[in-house]
């Protein structure tokens, strides 16, 4: 007879099914038109209705199935009295079918953490660039980001109303990521992917010492993820705070799942146990391939001016 699934596959099934929830709050909340802004630590920090209620629906649902995992979110709010309504209790079976790799097996509750940011890309929400948008939900162990699910709520959505509208993308560390079709950058081109809302003279002074063939500017730490494994970008340049845990768990998995890398400006790995500091205070680096190329040539300078 079959063993039930792993624990890790499990939470990854439910954490599917539970972004997916998060993705139709989304689409809810922007086409019922109040989007109930509120700013956090300033005009380029803010919150929306969406944020907040994705926060209770996917804080309280995991927190249900999964009681002693510590799950760690973006947005403040209880969850205790959260609404049946936002509740999701589903999984994706596929995801359970597939075998845990076996460093993983036998790992229990209570020595998971789970990163979620309800909403990444809430400015740009908010200006209606509606693809920059993405649910993550990051699984680490041992300090490490093993597992993660983004949906993409507005994928498709210039495609007409014919198109099927959002995705989910989900890896495992040691299996591979799947939801999407993995591509190779142009070749023998540096195109940086970069900020659009937090932008700062560091983070264009970085970006030109890479002297790139081309710069996109988009929303979203999860958005710009999919750009790498998706071959729109080589390299996603960061060189500033305020990213936080929960915006690279769930996309340096998804990376490091398909072969690629994602650590701060100097090149130092992130953790991801419960303990750590939320801010990534040394900005972002992130690459499929190529990796040293873009390290190597992040300056001195900028370096310095990022501490850890
Ligand atoms: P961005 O690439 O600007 O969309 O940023 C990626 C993630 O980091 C988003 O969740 C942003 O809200 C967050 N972030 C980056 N820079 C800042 C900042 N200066 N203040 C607040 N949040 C930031
Ligand atoms: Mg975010
Ligand atoms: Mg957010």
């Amino acid at each position: 007879s079959m063993a039930s699934p792993a624990l890790l596959m499990r939470v990854v099934a439910s954490a599917y099914s539970v972004a997916e929830k998060a993705a139709t709050i989304v689409r809810n909340v922007m086409s019922a038109g109040d989007l109930g802004i509120v700013e956090k630590a300033g005009p380029n920090d803010l919150q929306t209705k969406a944020d907040r209620l994705v926060q209770m629906s996917i804080c309280a649902s995991l927190a249900r199935k999964f009681p002693k995992v510590t799950i760690i979110g973006e947005e403040e709010l209880p969850t205790d009295d959260v609404t049946e309504d936002l509740i999701e209790d589903g999984h994706c079976e596929e995801i359970l079918k597939k075998p845990c790799p076996a460093q993983y097996t036998g790992i229990k509750e209570e020595e998971l953490v789970i990163w979620v940011d309800p909403l990444d890309g809430t400015k740009e929400y908010t200006e209606g660039l509606l693809d920059h948008v993405t649910v993550l939900i990051g699984i680490a162990y041992g300090g490490k980001a093993i597992a993660g699910v983004i949906n993409q709520p507005y994928y498709n959505y210039e495609a007409g109303a014919n198109a099927v509208l959002g995705r989910t993308i989900w890896g495992v560390l040691g299996m591979g990521a799947f939801g999407f079709q993995l591509t190779e950058a142009p070749a023998g081109k540096h195109i940086v992917v970069t900020t659009r809302s937090h932008s700062s003279a560091l983070v264009n002074e970085c970006i030109a010492a890479l002297k790139p063939d081309h710069v996109i500017r988009v929303g979203g730490a999860g958005n710009k993820i999919i750009q790498l494994i998706e071959g729109k970008a080589s390299a996603y340049v960061f060189a500033s705070p305020g990213c936080k845990k929960w915006d690279t768990c769930a996309p340096e998995a998804i990376l490091h799942a398909v072969g690629g890398k994602l650590t701060d400006i100097r090149g130092n790995s992130f953790q991801y146990n419960k303990e750590v500091k939320h801010m990534n205070s040394a900005g972002v680096l992130a690459t499929l391939r190529n990796y040293d190329y873009y390290a190597s040539r992040i300056p001195n300078t900028v370096k310095e001016s990022l501490v850890p």
